[in-house]
């Protein structure tokens, strides 16, 4: 399974990988903007998507 945290404006994964991580934790190494659109992110706006991958 991956693990991705995305902006809810503008799509782009804040955090993608294997390791499930707490939408806060992210946001706070992201200093709350996303890096893409930069802008200022609260948690109301993270889409979670968790994608089942075959092995
Ligand atoms: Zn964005």
């Amino acid at each position: 399974m991956t693990f991705r945290i995305a902006c809810g404006k503008c799509g782009a994964y804040i955090y993608a990988g294997m390791e499930l991580r707490y939408a806060r934790d992210v946001l706070k190494a992201a200093r709350g903007k996303c890096s893409q659109c930069e802008s200022y992110l609260s948690l109301k706006d993270f889409a979670l998507d968790v994608v089942k991958v075959r092995v």
